[in-house]
């Protein structure tokens, strides 16, 4: 008989954001005049830049002809995309990233949820809370979370909260964890961690032998000096830390598919008898057997980016959704909502009004002003009270929601 993985069964009924299409869902049925604007899920909306489809035009020719056709490409991505990435998003900022520690991928929510697998069962993972879902919900499938209580929280997961008190800056583990997830820019209060800030974990992960895997899918939003966009900027960082990050936001590829994973080859990980065992080759192996390489047309799109041309169509379209961020911050902030983050990264966190939960401040936008936000309260306990909203509208759609906030809400 074929037995069911019950750490499967476990897990909360939906992922958060099919939660909320099912919500929205049904009251575009009961509404079918209603013009819904989404300020929920974080995608984007703007076309992909000139450059990078130019590349996509050209890369598909190539496909089309028998000299110039590829198969199967490498698990890890193509040279050329490796090259580009270490030397325009590493070498270029003064730090040493090597093409064989980069891993090219279909997007950070698979190595962010997959990572897990090069761990033993019995490790201890530390979240800060609220969080991106799938670091927790991927280490649930691989029953290393215990049991999800009432309250939301796992009984085997160390949580740091990140509330108003704190800044947004979790507090260091009082506990023992074995792997830290940390992301910054962060989703989703999209609030950051400034260099020094940053340090005191990678200082703490040498000192208690633990792993940081740093999500830094929203990089490209860094405005601010002080923020740091890699953690291998940190000194100590290469034997401690595991890096994601993402085509998505940065150069609108949600729907293209392509991110890497930094794995440094001084980053180990022990086994039961305290062997030294670097994740480099265990990652690869891991890659090789369950993952075929990103499609070679969305490898040369990715390339284009690295480009004069295509870093600065990207960057416009980065500033477009940061002047959405902007003007949302400012006109809430005018309305007397509680608002952060918004600066660095394209995601706003706005405390709910008068005690309201996330969920009944959801409902209240959905009915009311026909706005969708996401529940805090969907990324962790502590997100409870608050809801995020994101800049990747169209300036129109974000104005007139805006609009909607300030009459109807
Ligand atoms: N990491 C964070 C923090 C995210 O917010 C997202 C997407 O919203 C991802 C990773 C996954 O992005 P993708 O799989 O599109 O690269």
């Amino acid at each position: 008989m074929a037995h069911i993985n019950e750490d499967m069964l476990k897990l909360p009924g939906g992922y958060l954001f099919t939660e909320i299409a099912r919500k929205v869902g049904a009251f575009k049925e009961s509404h079918p005049q209603a013009e819904v604007i989404s300020l929920g899920i974080g995608d984007v909306t703007q076309p992909l830049a000139p450059s990078v489809v130019k590349a996509m035009h050209s890369a598909v020719d190539e496909m089309s002809r028998g000299t110039t056709f590829r198969g199967y490409g490498p698990e890890r991505g193509y040279e050329f995309l490796r090259h580009a990435i270490a030397e325009n998003d590493f070498r270029a900022r003064g730090i040493k990233i090597d093409e064989d520690e980069i891993f090219v991928n279909d997007g950070a929510k698979s190595d962010t949820g997959n990572f897990q697998e090069l761990l033993g069962k019995d490790v201890k993972i530390g979240v800060s809370d609220p969080i991106y879902p799938v670091y927790v919900d991927s280490n649930a499938m691989g029953g290393r979370t215990g049991i999800l209580g009432a309250d939301g929280r796992w009984s085997d997961v160390v949580y740091m909260p990140c509330t108003e008190d704190n800044d947004f800056v979790p507090e260091l583990p009082s506990e023992h964890v074995d792997v830290i997830y940390l992301c910054y820019p962060n989703n989703p209060t999209g609030t950051t961690l400034t260099r020094s800030e940053l340090k005191r974990w990678v200082e703490y992960a040498a000192k208690h032998d633990a792993l940081i895997f740093y999500d830094s899918a929203y990089e490209a939003y860094i405005q601010s000096d002080d923020v740091p966009h890699s953690i291998y900027e940190i000194e100590g960082a290469r034997e401690v830390a595991v890096e994601f990050r993402s085509f998505s936001k940065t150069a609108g590829f949600t729907g293209v598919r392509c991110g890497y994973t930094i794995v440094p080859k001084e980053v180990t990980a022990t086994t039961k008898d305290g062997k030294r065992t670097p994740l480099n080759p265990l990652w690869s192996r891991r890659q090789s057997t369950k993952f075929n390489g990103v499609s070679y047309v969305s490898q040369r799109a990715a390339e284009a980016i690295y480009t004069a041309d295509g870093h600065a169509e990207i960057r416009k379209t980065i500033d477009y959704y940061m002047e959405n961020a902007r003007l949302m911050r400012a006109t809430l902030q005018n309305l007397g909502y509680k608002v952060y983050g918004g600066k660095d990264a394209p995601y706003l966190w706005v405390r709910t009004p008068d005690g309201t939960t996330s969920w009944g401040f959801f409902n209240a936008m959905l009915q009311r002003a026909h706005v969708v936000c996401t529940p805090g309260v969907g990324f962790g306990p502590a997100g409870e009270g608050y809801v995020r909203l994101t800049a990747f509208g169209q300036h129109e759609s974000t104005e007139k929601a805006l609009e909607r906030i300030k009459t109807k809400i």
